[in-house]
């Protein structure tokens, strides 16, 4: 070993008592010995290994790079051209470095080099030991400045895990192994049930720290082949893959649920944190599903269980797949309703108790396909909410709805005040409340003229700043009704506070009335509860006088279903309201 190159720096190997792994390609073996002997002497003996490639078209060249520390590849290998090999195994994803050597400085090449992914280009008769040794040290540097970038660039900040970027590249090369290996995929993801609540009744760092804990333990519980990412806010993956066996998936189904199991202490408290999981398995018989299909089955297999509590998990079955590829197409459809003017409103009239006079009517949303079929917003609803356009879609609602009173207004009709539906969504967004107040600026429309609905369901889920919201509308004059009252689970310490003036008893308790003693008692208990909050009933879904008759209403009360009218039309309802004012 000659003893001056050690005034070269050092070079840093990361593998600790490993040598320098080099790699020369080159087909004409003089070159190949003469840049050899100058990286012996750029190094010492006992520092690098060389290995000389030939004829690359006869090996697996990413691999070989793979094993290596950088590479010093010839410009004319034969037939081959060394940038069009460095450009084919950089779109293969080598990170290696790749030195292109050639035996004529040329500007051309020079610029396709960088471009192709090279990291230098030397001419061979410029070779020096020094000028190796600095090659490859700065090449090295690069390379852990990128692997550097690239781990940013691909983890979560907050949790360490993987991103969404890294997790669809990683979903996107499991599911291509998935034949070859003749092995299940199984894809989770894990959506937390109560985080909203934690992070608004013990703080954001209450909520770092719940994410933290959790993303560890589905860490642990997974194996070292396996990927969690964190998909974004509370909302976590995990891509099982190479299992011989649909059982070992039910195995691995119970390790993840019992991640959630045991408390996550924070500043000596006790958090619980509950998930709800959808799962998507792939096996090697079905034909290759892409990316979006299979995180859409797991979604909707979230979807489904989400918010049942207890730690719940959903496999999506194939019979979901025809729901799913009709959600798709209708969802399609709807994000072009409003532009393509499909949207209508029918308004159905509600009367009081005393004596069946008008006192308001409901907007109910109505779309008319491009085909002319119409579409119930019990099947394009849920579509609506599930994409998020519910949002566009209920400012529609709403501006349609101010629009239409004050054309009334403008006939000089009496009109009454129109309920309009919210979706949970809605108020969630900021500025709901501010859209709502400018849109009835700008129709000049009465706020009490104005009623919103909103499911009991979606509204005890839903969290302290949509409260604000309700307050918000509620002082300037909406008034807040509970719809579909009875089906979910109401706090009464809640309802005491929220600014609600109405109760809607669901249409569900008012179909057997008189048969169902159950239906019955619900009904009473809840036109008491009513009266002692000083809140108004309203009946929706009365068919027959019996019902009507089942049931102990106050004369303030009002009533809505089929017995006084079907939904109208808006010409249909102004003749309404001439009839019965
Ligand atoms: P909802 O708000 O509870 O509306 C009452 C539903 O019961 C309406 O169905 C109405 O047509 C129907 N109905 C009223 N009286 C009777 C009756 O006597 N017998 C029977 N069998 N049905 C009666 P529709 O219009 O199909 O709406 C279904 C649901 O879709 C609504 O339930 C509401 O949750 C939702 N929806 C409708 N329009 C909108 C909207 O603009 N925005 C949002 N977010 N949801 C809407
Ligand atoms: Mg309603
Ligand atoms: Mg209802």
């Amino acid at each position: 070993m000659d003893r001056q190159i050690s005034a070269f720096p050092e070079i840093k190997v990361e593998k600790v008592g490993c040598n320098l792994l080099v790699l020369i390609i080159d087909d004409d073996e003089v070159d190949f010995l003469s840049v050899k002997r100058l990286l012996i002497k750029a190094f010492s003996p006992d520092q690098i290994e060389v290995t000389w490639t030939r004829d690359p078209a006869t090996v697996d060249l990413v691999a070989q790079l793979q094993s290596h520390d950088i590479c010093f590849i010839d410009q004319n290998i034969g037939q081959l051209s060394g940038i069009d090999i460095i450009r084919r195994v950089t779109e293969r994803g080598n990170i290696t470095p790749m030195v292109l050597l050639t035996g004529v400085d040329d500007q051309q090449i020079d610029k396709k080099a960088s471009e192709y992914g090279a990291s230098d280009y030397l001419t061979k008769d410029e070779l020096t030991p020094q000028l190796l040794n600095r090659v490859i040290r700065f090449s090295l540097a690069q390379k852990e400045h990128a692997k550097k970038l690239t781990k940013l660039a691909y983890t979560d900040g907050l949790t360490g895990l993987y991103n969404r970027i890294k997790f669809d590249q990683s979903l996107s090369f499991a599911l291509s192994t998935v034949h070859r290996t003749n092995t299940f995929l199984a894809l989770l993801i894990i959506d937390l049930d109560n985080f909203k609540s934690i992070n608004d009744n013990y703080g954001h760092q209450a909520g770092d720290k719940v994410l933290a804990d959790i993303s560890q333990r589905l860490q642990r519980a997974v194996r070292k082949s396996d990927l969690v990412a964190r998909l974004g806010g509370d909302e976590f993956a995990v891509i099982f893959t190479c299992y011989k066996h649909e059982e070992d998936i039910l195995a691995l189904k119970d390790k993840i649920l019992a991640v959630f199991t045991d408390p996550i202490s924070f500043e000596q408290q006790s958090l619980f944190c509950q998930a709800s999981i959808g799962i998507s398995v792939v096996t090697p018989q079905q034909s290759a599903p892409s990316v979006s299909e299979v995180v859409r089955e797991a979604d909707n297999a979230l979807y489904q269980i989400k918010g049942q509590g207890k730690n719940a998990c959903l496999f999506f079955n194939p019979l979901m797949r025809d729901a799913l590829a009709k959600a798709a197409d209708l969802e399609r459809a709807l994000t072009q309703a409003i532009t393509n003017n499909e949207l209508y409103l029918n308004f159905q009239p509600k009367v009081t108790v005393s004596d069946h006079k008008i006192c308001g009517a409901e907007a109910l949303l109505r779309w008319r396909n491009a085909d002319g079929e119409n579409i119930a917003p019990d099947t394009f609803i849920p579509v609506a909410e599930r994409s998020r356009c519910i949002l566009e879609i209920g400012r529609w609602v709403i501006e349609q709805t101010c629009r239409q009173m004050r054309d009334w207004l403008n006939q000089g009709i009496q009109i009454v005040p129109i309920a309009v539906n919210i979706s949970p969504l809605q108020i969630e967004e900021q500025g709901f409340a501010a859209h709502i107040l400018q849109t009835l600026e700008k129709y000049d429309i009465s706020p009490h003229l104005l009623e919103l609905e909103i499911t009991e369901t979606a509204l005890m889920q839903s969290l302290c700043h949509v409260t604000e919201s309700l307050n918000d509308l509620a002082q300037l004059g909406c008034r807040w009704s509970i719809d579909d009252f009875g089906t979910g689970y109401s706090s009464l310490s809640r309802l005491n506070v929220l600014p609600i003036t109405k109760i809607k008893i669901d249409r569900s308790f008012i179909v057997d009335i008189e048969t169902s003693k159950s239906s019955q008692k619900i009904c009473n208990i809840i036109i008491a509860l009513a009266n002692t909050l000083d809140l108004t009933v309203v009946v929706e879904g009365i068919e027959t006088l019996e019902q009507l008759h089942s049931l102990p209403l106050s004369s303030s009360d009002e009533l809505q279903g089929y017995l006084f009218s079907r939904p109208l039309s808006a010409e249909a309802l102004v003749t309404y309201l001439a009839e019965n004012k």
